[in-house]
């Protein structure tokens, strides 16, 4: 437990999830949030999501880890998921649409071990269209 390797550190974006360089992530992140209103706006209204908001812990009085601030970003990004409305899976909202299209709806109860494997991998990098190719 005391020798642990000094790894570059990174730090996960609150807004997409995404990881970055502690330098370039304050660059990114308001970037990011620019990003996310202008994508927001463009959502039909039951799509819209409150603005995401810097988890406390990442402004918190300094007796946390990196890694719990990037768990507390990681979730915040978690919670910008919107779900499909056939099969509620849950998808980046730009990333919907394309799901939706060819979605068949339901999927998730006929999902076998390799299939919950593969869906939780997809979910993880919000691969929608990727995921169509497979199920369809
Ligand atoms: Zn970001
Ligand atoms: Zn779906």
């Amino acid at each position: 437990m005391s020798q642990t390797p000094r790894r570059p550190p990174f730090k996960v974006c609150y807004i997409c999830g995404r990881e970055f360089g502690s330098q370039s992530i304050a660059i990114h992140e308001p970037k990011c949030l620019e990003k996310w209103r202008i994508e927001n706006n463009q959502l039909p209204k039951h799509l819209r999501r409150p603005e995401p908001k810097k988890p406390e812990v990442l402004t918190g009085s300094g007796s946390y880890t990196l890694a719990d601030e990037n768990e507390a970003a990681y979730y915040s990004a978690q919670a910008q998921l919107v779900p499909c409305r056939k099969c509620g899976r849950t998808f980046f909202p730009d990333r919907l649409p394309v799901h939706e299209r060819c979605c068949k709806g339901g999927a998730t109860q006929s999902f076998g071990k390799l299939d919950i494997f593969l869906h939780l991998f997809l979910h993880k990098l919000s691969f929608g269209q990727e995921f169509c190719k497979i199920v369809v």
